[in-house]
């Protein structure tokens, strides 16, 4: 391929933080067939200049490498955001009356929502017989806050056969009372097994507006800056929407797709897990596979070294975590990096010792061979030991600051604080330490838990406090990062982590995924940085998102 001598795009009169300790800082950007070509001061637009190149002025805003969301369900929130949104609802008056509103809009006899909070029910424990009467008889079906529980009807429960209590490959529960007539579900499903069996009945949207709604999430997430994410759930049906969206033109952002490895895989899922880290389309990929040691620690489904103030969260979401053991190393046998949701120590201690002896990623030039680290998503709460361990061992931590800053009171009143005590929730979220002990750290949002916005992101690390509210407390302030590392945790870390040298930096010869935002985030106050503009996002050497 001949070398270009004009540019496709120049983006001028910038403040380039390039990340590339070679040259932190420059003006300008040339970029040809989707390679940054020439990195630079004003002699770039002369050099680079054509007849038929784009030119972006900045006017002095910041380009950066492109942000990517390390851990995102763009495609599982079309479902975990399916109907009503839930997230305002405080208190089980507002719920019922939400309910019997839709119930009388629905036009298919069914109720769907999302996003609510387990303290609307008394004690925290959602029960249908709390709801049942508010529906006029309607199916209905509400996805929890933690997407990892759900509440079902008694009308749904009939529906589906749900009548007692499952016993699954993993420990999700159907949650029952105990009766003079044995036990009875409540409508409470915990976890991922369990809330399939009302799943599976709920009607979905016709796939025109799923590709649609998918399509339009991911231009916003552009919109918002982001030119890529790590997409933390998978299976057939998902992958094949991708494909259809893709057929109506190009997505707005890169997509690297782990579909899921849950407990009860037998070989022939393996293998079919291994074949599907083949199928590609332009902007998305399949790339390793995600599973889950263990559940939440709100829901008492973590997997912690010492059982909660509950005596909760004492075990693994597979029943046979040696089930867990064998299916990653047959994975890494056929060159497949894996991510594992591990939020307790006890999980987390147990895939330490599981991906350890599996050692580093083999070099790209070399044969064949997994080209990525193992990784570890959320690690909530860690010990020193652990914390040395995963720095020292080259596996992966991915870790989302606005579940610390969102979801927990720094006074320790909240339920995930209250069930670990205050040693355990002291150690909390501890991305600056991991990044001292050596660990490589990716930075992402877990939406639709939490919200895909990078700037408020990085803003929380930061603060380890939502950026909007100047008067919470922070949660754990010892642990906050600087305004550098949560960039290079959007940008060259989620780059490193797959094994992608040639993104997260802006350099010649460096992919051309980037973002340009009001103010530099790296030096920026953090409320600056959440409230500043993305004016420029670039995918491949193509704008995708421009407000100048
Ligand atoms: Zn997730």
């Amino acid at each position: 391929m001949s070398s270009p001598s004009t540019a496709d795009l120049l983006i001028v009169d910038a403040d380039v933080v390039t990340l590339d300790p070679a040259r932190p800082r420059a003006r300008a950007v040339a970029v040809s067939r989707g390679v940054v070509v020439d990195v630079g001061g004003d002699e770039v637009a002369e050099r680079w200049r054509g007849s038929r190149t784009e030119v972006v002025t900045l006017g002095g805003a910041a380009l950066t490498p492109g942000w990517v969301d390390g851990h995102s369900h763009p495609v599982g929130s079309l479902t975990m955001s399916a109907g009503a949104d839930l997230t305002a609802v405080r208190t089980l008056d507002q719920l019922r009356e939400r309910l019997a509103q839709l119930a009388r809009e629905s036009t298919d006899g069914w109720v769907q929502g999302w996003g609510l909070v387990p303290d609307v029910f008394p004690g925290g424990v959602p029960r249908a017989d709390l709801v049942d009467d508010a529906l006029g008889g309607a199916l209905c079906l509400l996805r929890m806050a933690d997407a990892h529980s759900a509440l079902a009807s008694t009308s749904l429960l009939r529906a589906a056969g749900v009548d007692g209590p499952r016993r699954f490959a993993s420990t999700a529960e159907v949650i029952c009372d105990a009766t003079a007539d044995g036990p009875r579900p409540t409508g409470f499903l915990l976890e991922w097994d369990a809330m399939a069996l009302a799943d599976r009945h709920a009607p979905s949207a016709p796939d025109a507006e799923l590709r649609s709604r998918l399509r339009s999430l991911l231009g916003d997430m552009a919109a918002q800056g982001l030119v890529g994410a790590h997409v933390m759930d998978g299976d057939a049906a998902s992958l094949d929407l991708l494909a259809r969206t893709e057929d109506d033109g190009d997505l707005p952002l890169r997509l690297r797709v782990a579909p899921f490895c849950m407990p009860g895989v037998d070989d022939d899922d393996v293998a079919q897990l291994v074949a599907w880290q083949e199928r590609t389309g332009r902007r998305w990929r399949v790339a390793g596979v995600k599973l889950m040691i263990d559940g939440t620690i709100d829901g008492g489904t973590a997997w912690l070294d010492h059982a909660d103030a509950n005596g909760e969260s004492t075990g693994s979401y597979w029943r046979d975590p040696q089930a867990y053991a064998r299916a990653v190393r047959a994975l890494d046998a056929a060159g497949v990096p894996t991510v594992t949701h591990a939020i307790g120590d006890g999980g987390v201690r147990f895939v330490m010792d599981v991906l350890e002896p599996l050692g580093p990623p083999v070099p790209a030039d070399s044969a064949p061979g997994r080209r990525a680290a193992h990784r570890l998503e959320h690690l909530e709460t860690l010990p020193d030991d652990l914390v040395t361990r995963i720095g020292r061992s080259g596996i992966t931590a991915s870790m989302q600051p606005t579940h610390c800053s969102h979801f927990v009171a720094a006074d320790g009143s909240d339920n995930w604080s209250v069930r670990l005590g205050p040693e355990r929730a002291g150690h909390g979220w501890r991305i600056r330490d991991l990044l001292g002990a050596g660990a490589l750290v990716v930075l992402g949002s877990d939406w639709p838990v939490a919200h895909f916005d990078a700037r408020a992101i990085m803003a929380a690390a930061q603060l380890r406090r939502p950026v909007e509210d100047d008067d919470a407390a922070p949660v754990g302030p010892d642990q906050a990062i600087s305004a550098v590392a949560a960039l290079t945790g959007y940008t060259r870390a989620p780059a490193l982590a797959v094994g992608d040298a040639a993104r997260g930096v802006i350099r010649v010869g460096a992919a051309a995924d980037l973002t340009a935002v009001g103010v530099d985030p790296t030096t920026a106050p953090p409320a600056d940085l959440a409230a500043a503009p993305v004016v420029l996002t670039v995918v491949g050497g193509a704008p995708v998102h421009r407000t100048l």
